[in-house]
């Protein structure tokens, strides 16, 4: 096996790997859109390749390494444990990289197998598509191939494993940087590597920065601060929790990457997280997203310590972070509202609605969506957006419906709120009919629906309002790959 049994790689920032074919490839899902972008056309050879079994020529396939921060402490050597690089494509909007996941182990697969589940490989092919057209940055999916081999996995971690058939899916993206690569090889002390990593990433992914000097270094910083706060802010306009924001998870490029326990609220609660793994101390929860952001890039602030001359520069970037997160969460909810522009008292008017919400149990993107086609402020309107058993206080909801058309003098900015408040979301249970169906009759229909249905979140779609504009039905409330989820995957 070209790479290599697993160790350590001291020093190293990737290792040249040979993907393990797949024993039955069969192409699954093709991503007409993606692989319009990339210029790839659909032969037959294709689920052999996009299965690990038959790199073209051009291709080097191979493993990073990074690092990470996980549950807030740092694990070391990580890497690519189950990806492999095959190479990149040049487009008319610069390289992308083209990476298999699943398709064997690697010199950073440590004592796991280097595969990858069908249900966890659906749920990445459909949510990164999903979140692209809902204007989320994001990694994206090209194909998902089924594997024909069965892999096992205890699903919950409670001493239960079973065979699951096994897939690989190809995702695409600039770069699978994150933040653990730089932190490596700081953690190692080998600071020369850094450099030449900072200088490669730069040179190829943000040729608008020069980091020779401090002050490049500094503002190449604070636009990953950005970013990185852009991308958390869009999580929280869609409900998205991502579920493991270790920063080995992290994307240098401020994309969503790595889809694992994530998850999307349905009765609106900032508490809330889909990962069983973090149940206890609900380290990732919706709520606490925007924080973390800020903990993950301090972590990558100072894994730069050792380029720059004056390392006090670093705290700036950290505060400008949070204050450009603040401000992005503050305009994401002015546009939920179709408040227009901001005023000082909207604080409080948006507070309270938190508060509201968090009180009843009500659906996060029905009530958005209701939201834009209020005519009179009646909270019968929302009827269909609260949990059955949860009425809603009808003073206190008319109370704060009644200050919020004040505030819009009866006039939201209706057009902003239906292009900021989708109308369909990869609903946890949405993807799990669509697993159930492909892992019990190797029927894909149900997935290729949410992927066109998800391809234009934003539009009425009446056909599909009734059975998918719809809340989380009672069975799904405690079924494993709904409610609940972990990082077996
Ligand atoms: P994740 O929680 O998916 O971000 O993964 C954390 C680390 O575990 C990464 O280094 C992964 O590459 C690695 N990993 C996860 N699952 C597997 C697997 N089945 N085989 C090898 N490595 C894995
Ligand atoms: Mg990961």
């Amino acid at each position: 096996m070209v790479g290599g049994r697993p160790r350590q790689v001291p020093g190293k920032c990737w290792s040249r790997v040979t993907p393990t074919p797949a024993p039955s490839p069969t192409l699954a899902l093709w991503s007409t859109e993606m692989a319009e972008a990339l210029g790839l056309e659909r032969t037959d050879k294709a689920g052999v390749v996009l299965g690990g079994g038959a790199p073209v020529a051009g291709m080097q396939p191979y493993a990073q390494r990074y690092g990470g921060h996980q549950f807030g402490n740092w694990a070391g050597q990580l890497g690519d444990g189950r990806a492999i690089t095959l190479g990149e494509v040049e487009t008319e909007n610069g390289f992308l990289e083209l990476q298999l996941k699943g398709a064997g182990r690697t010199p950073y697969s440590r004592t796991a197998d280097g595969k990858a589940v069908l249900r966890s490989s659906i749920r990445e092919y459909l949510c990164s598509e999903a979140m692209h057209h809902l204007g989320v940055p994001t990694t994206r999916a090209l194909s998902l191939v089924t594997t024909g081999e069965q892999v096992v996995r205890d699903v919950l971690y409670n001493g239960n494993p079973a065979p699951e058939p096994g897939a690989v899916v190809c995702r695409v993206a600039p770069s699978f940087i994150r933040f653990g690569s730089f932190q490596i090889h700081m953690s190692d002390g080998h600071h020369q590597t850094l450099r030449t990593l900072v200088d490669h990433t730069v040179r190829h992914h943000f040729p608008d920065h020069d980091v020779s000097t401090d002050d490049g270094i500094i503002a190449w910083l604070t636009e990953v601060a950005e970013t990185t706060a852009t991308m958390i802010a869009h999580w929280m306009r869609v409900g998205f929790v991502h579920g493991v924001m270790n920063t080995d998870n992290m994307s240098i490029h401020g994309l969503t990457i790595d889809y694992g326990p994530y998850g999307w609220l349905e009765p609106f609660d900032v508490d809330w997280t889909p990962n069983t793994t973090d149940a206890g101390r609900r380290r990732y929860r919706y709520g606490n997203q925007p924080h973390i952001g800020a903990w993950n890039v301090a972590r990558l602030l100072e894994s730069m310590a050792p380029l720059l001359d004056d390392v006090s520069r670093l705290q700036p970037v950290l505060d400008h972070y949070m204050e450009y997160a603040m401000n992005a969460q503050s305009e994401t909810w002015a546009d939920k509202l179709g408040l227009g522009v901001l005023q000082e008292s909207d604080e409080p008017l948006v507070n309270d609605l938190l508060t509201l919400l968090g009180a009843s149990e009500v659906d996060m993107t029905i009530f958005f969506r209701l939201l834009c086609s209020v005519t009179k402020p009646d909270v019968g309107h929302f009827s269909d957006a609260f949990y059955e058993g949860r009425e809603p206080s009808k003073t206190a909801w008319n109370a704060w419906l009644g200050r919020w058309w004040e505030r819009v003098n009866e006039e939201p900015d209706r057009a902003t709120m239906r292009k900021t408040n989708p109308k369909y979301v990869l609903r946890n249970w949405m993807a799990q009919l669509a697993i159930d169906s492909a892992e019990e009759h190797g029927d894909f229909s149900i997935t290729e629906e949410l992927h066109e249905l998800l391809k234009r979140p934003y539009d009425e779609q009446p056909e599909h309002e009734e059975k998918w504009f719809q809340k989380r039905p009672e069975w799904a409330r405690h079924r494993v790959g709904c409610s609940m989820l972990s990082c077996s995957s």
